[in-house]
């Protein structure tokens, strides 16, 4: 696996707090929360770099992020009350770390988001 910052913490070489995990998916804090609640969720077993290197074949991987996500944010309670998902696909959507990953966003109503600057 390509050795990113996550793919570290999917081997637990650097600590992180996790607060998910499944056969396929990790969710961890976010360290520099956006949002009173801000995890990250990423694929275990392989290495994408963004999602526009998501193959065809990939697709229910993408599926298994999202749908754990909506799993955390049931199990932790705030489902009702709502959140976002969002991924950073390159240099203009800011994306740092080039395993793909799912913000989940929740805590609080959420500003709205998409324009420039
Ligand atoms: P992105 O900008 O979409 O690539 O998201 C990368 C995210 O990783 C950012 O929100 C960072 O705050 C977060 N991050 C960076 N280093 C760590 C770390 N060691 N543990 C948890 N989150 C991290």
């Amino acid at each position: 696996m390509t050795d990113t910052l996550f793919a570290k913490i999917i081997r637990r070489e650097i600590p992180a707090t996790i607060v998910y995990e499944d056969d396929d998916v990790l969710g961890f804090k976010d360290i520099a929360p956006q949002a009173p609640v801000h995890v990250l969720f990423v694929p275990k077993n392989e290495a994408i770099p963004t999602l526009d290197d998501l193959k065809p074949e990939q697709a229910p991987l993408a599926g298994k992020l999202m749908l754990a996500a909506a799993e955390y944010a049931r199990r932790e309670g705030f489902a009702q009350d709502g959140y976002r998902v969002v991924m950073n696909c390159r240099e203009h959507a800011g994306q740092t770390v080039f395993h793909i990953h799912l913000h989940l966003l929740a805590g609080a109503p959420l500003g709205r988001f998409g324009t420039p600057g």
